[in-house]
């Protein structure tokens, strides 16, 4: 018998190895038919006498990514297809859709035949399942070997049993930081937790797997055996579990606000699936895991995190007509905070860079930068100290515009100054190739103005990196007006070479993401005219599901830099665009008392050491009233549709034109929610109508900002979503 996606060899000792490998895909995943297989394969080994046991492996460099998306999308059309007529029958037929692979997995499991799992480079959700439902793994002791179940930041959890069969190996605290954060871990570590058997050497990986079956491994897991009772916390009536079991629940509040259904569930179903045998644990598991497929935030989070994040990253942007292009030397002119970030990505992902300042001691400390980040990474056993050097290796810093011949790519990032930026443009353009294209990281500046001084207005480009650099996977490319399709696909290419997620939008203001922030800031501080507590402002944040409150956001980002973008505002637009009650909170910080955020360890917090405290002064420049003044639902509410308001409007003046990069956009490039599934997600999920009226509402009392405009009108009138109406061509 053979199969499309597996080898089946039983060698003389009766062992089968079977070697998933699919033809045509560089990543194994879960699909309909690999279940089939594996299923006839399982039924294979239990049932023919001549074989012992079974090794799982791969025959490609990772184990396998998990389940693929296109069977997921099926899950959800097929149950949204039917819920309309028959919500019953569509929800039955989801369970037993969505359990399928878990009871593949039982099966597996309690076949009477020991399965080994044989596991090189990364296995990811279902694939970990697999491997945890088998009766030993064997890990390589690869770099590239990670074992993961990272559902929960897609909005599911592990359903195929990942969430039993860890807390019943693990340690229970372990085990359960590891579902609720998505962990990934390295084999030493799943070693530790007791989710691997033996890491070995990677060309010695079948041998050991085969050698744990010939020695008589048993096929009757623990849990399956005579009179097995849950040990420690993973009891959760005993003295252990008492100490673990409300602290997670205190934890999960803590960390999620309640906003996650599918960590709460991944919760329910351990603390229920622990006081049960298996067979029932796994049924609770599966229910659980059928509800929160059903819920909005699982459809958004998988859209944007998985689905759209993907299509981005394999270019669903980028200009098919123009041949596909691998940067190999980019220059890089600025070597300071944004610079020196710019060109660490680069050199990390194998490309050359020449690092240029107005002097070589500038330079240099750019380029020292690299290897700080590079030394943290070698000290944590991320990189070997030969890579290390390598990398370096690969940044010239110079103060030499001569070196940046050769340069597939120039990315300027020197002060934010029109004049200093035409004067390096200028002084570079002699030195670039016929075929070089020039790229700006502006934050302000539009690139169509940028452009007309740069000579080849064609082949100049917007690429906004967000800080920091090395953590944060968002770049804007910025189209001017004229920058042509070859352009577009050269900052592409780079963007995706050094493994960041592009977004492509039009010239503008503060281009996409930063108008969006700007938002989230000034409703803080307009929260805090109006007197509200700033700590209630910060925990508004956070409860709305934003990573920091816009206080400490705006701290970050520098009080001054955001009292310089209102200033320009004023003086480009008329003293109308900005808002005077704004105006007179920065100036009273950033002019009168200096206080300029974390930089200069002064801002709406007071940093001392590694502790930070919302400066107790805040209250001589606005008394904070009583916060029962302040309802915090609409504190919240304020918060985020401040932001998706925004993106609404970029979207309508056309600087967006995607719903999946507003969306994707928005939660890489300032966290903006992401159980919402970003911004324009977040108000597809309320329903155009709900938005609109909630907006008008917010509008009466708090001021013009919130009126929605003509586009969101038009949807709330005609009953249309964002992905309804801009569905993107897939
Ligand atoms: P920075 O002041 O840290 O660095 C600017 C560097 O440019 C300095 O090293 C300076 O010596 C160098 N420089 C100035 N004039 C030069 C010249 N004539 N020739 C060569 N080098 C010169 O500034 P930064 O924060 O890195 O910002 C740089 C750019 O990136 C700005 O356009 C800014 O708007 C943009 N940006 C900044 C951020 C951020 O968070 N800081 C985020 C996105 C984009």
């Amino acid at each position: 018998m053979s199969y499309a996606d597996f080898r089946f060899e039983t060698g003389e000792d009766g062992i089968a190895v079977v070697t998933w490998d699919m033809p045509d895909r560089s990543m194994n995943v879960f699909t309909m038919e690999v279940m089939d297989e594996l299923e006839a394969i399982v039924e294979r080994v239990a049932g023919d006498p001549d074989i012992r046991g079974a090794v799982i492996a791969s025959g490609k460099d990772a184990f396998s990514g998990g389940a693929d998306i296109t069977m997921i999308h099926r899950l959800f059309h097929a149950y949204r297809a039917k819920a309309a007529g028959d919500p019953d029958g569509a929800r039955r037929e989801l369970l037993a859709e969505s359990s399928r692979m878990s009871r593949l997995f039982r099966r597996l499991e309690t076949c009477g035949k020991p399965f080994v799992a044989a596991i090189h480079g990364v296995s990811m959700g279902g694939a970990t399942e697999l491997a945890l439902a088998a009766h030993a793994r064997v890990l390589s002791d690869d770099r590239a070997t990670r074992i993961g179940l990272p559902e929960v930041k897609i909005g599911i959890f592990p359903g195929a049993g990942g969430t039993q069969r860890v807390m019943r190996m693990a340690d229970p605290q372990a085990g359960l930081q590891m579902l609720l954060k998505g962990e990934t871990l390295d084999p030493g570590r799943a070693l530790a937790m007791g989710l691997a058997d033996r890491v070995v050497p990677r060309a010695g990986l079948l041998e050991a797997a085969r050698a744990m079956i010939a020695a008589g491994l048993d096929p009757v897991k623990p849990w399956d055996a005579k009179g097995y009772r849950p040990k420690g916390a993973a009891n959760p009536f005993s003295p252990a579990g008492f100490q673990v079991w409300p602290a997670a629940n205190a934890l999960y509040r803590k960390e999620t606000f309640d906003n996650y259904p599918a960590a709460r569930a991944l919760l329910q179903s351990v603390f229920e699936g622990l006081q049960l045998p298996m067979d029932l644990a796994l049924r609770v598991e599966s229910r659980y895991f059928a509800h929160v497929l059903q819920t909005k935030e699982a459809e958004a989070m998988i859209r944007s995190l998985f689905v759209s994040l993907q299509a981005l990253n394999k270019g669903a942007r980028r200009p098919a007509s123009v041949p596909k292009s691998e940067p190999r030397r980019v220059g890089i002119i600025g070597a300071g905070f944004m610079g020196a970030g710019i060109a660490h990505a680069t050199a990390q992902a194998g490309i050359e860079v020449v690092l240029l300042d107005r002097d070589r001691a500038t330079a240099e400390k750019g380029k020292a930068h690299s290897a700080d980040l590079l030394d943290k990474a070698v000290r944590r056993g991320r990189a070997t100290a030969s890579e290390k050097d390598a990398t370096l290796a690969r940044i010239a810093a110079s103060a030499d515009y001569a070196d940046l011949a050769g340069c597939d790519l120039v990315v300027e990032a020197v002060f934010e100054d029109r004049a200093v930026k035409a004067e390096v443009m200028r002084q570079a353009a002699p030195h670039l190739g016929a075929g070089t294209v020039f790229a700006s990281n502006t934050s302000t500046l539009p690139i169509t103005s940028l452009a007309a001084g740069a000579g080849r207005p064609a082949d100049f480009i917007g690429i906004h990196f967000f800080s920091p650099v090395d953590r944060m996977m968002l770049v804007e490319v910025i189209l001017g007006r004229e920058t042509g399709a070859r352009a577009l696909a050269t900052a592409m290419d780079y963007v995706r070479a050094i493994r960041k997620t592009p977004i492509v939008v039009n010239d503008s203001r503060g281009f996409y993401a930063n108008r969006c922030v700007m938002a989230y800031l000034l409703e803080g501080h307009l929260m805090l005219t109006e007197g509200v507590p700033a700590a209630m402002i910060e925990n508004a944040g956070r409860m709305a599901g934003m990573p920091v409150g816009p206080l400490a956001l705006n701290d970050e980002v520098a009080l001054d830099l955001a009292w310089k973008i209102l200033q320009a505002a004023k003086a480009d637009l008329g003293p109308a665009a900005i808002d005077p009650a704004q105006e007179r909170l920065l100036e009273e910080l950033v002019v009168r008392r200096e206080r300029l955020g974390r930089k200069n360890g002064r801002g709406f917090y007071d940093y001392d050491g590694r502790e930070k405290r919302l400066w107790p002064g805040l209250a001589e420049i606005v008394a904070p009233r009583s916060g029962d003044a302040f309802p915090i639902g609409e504190l919240k509410r304020r918060l985020l549709a401040t932001q998706a308001l925004e993106a609404a409007r970029t979207f309508e003046e056309g600087v967006v034109t995607d719903p999946r990069e507003a969306d994707v956009g928005s939660i890489l490039g300032f966290g903006f929610a992401p159980f919402t599934g970003g911004t324009l997600s977040y108000i597809d999920g309320i329903g155009a109508a709900a938005f609109v009226d909630m907006c008008d509402a917010l509008a009466d009392r708090f001021g013009e900002r919130f009126r929605p405009n003509p586009l969101l009108r038009g949807m709330a009138a005609s009953g249309e979503t964002f992905y309804g109406r801009f569905a993107p061509a897939v």
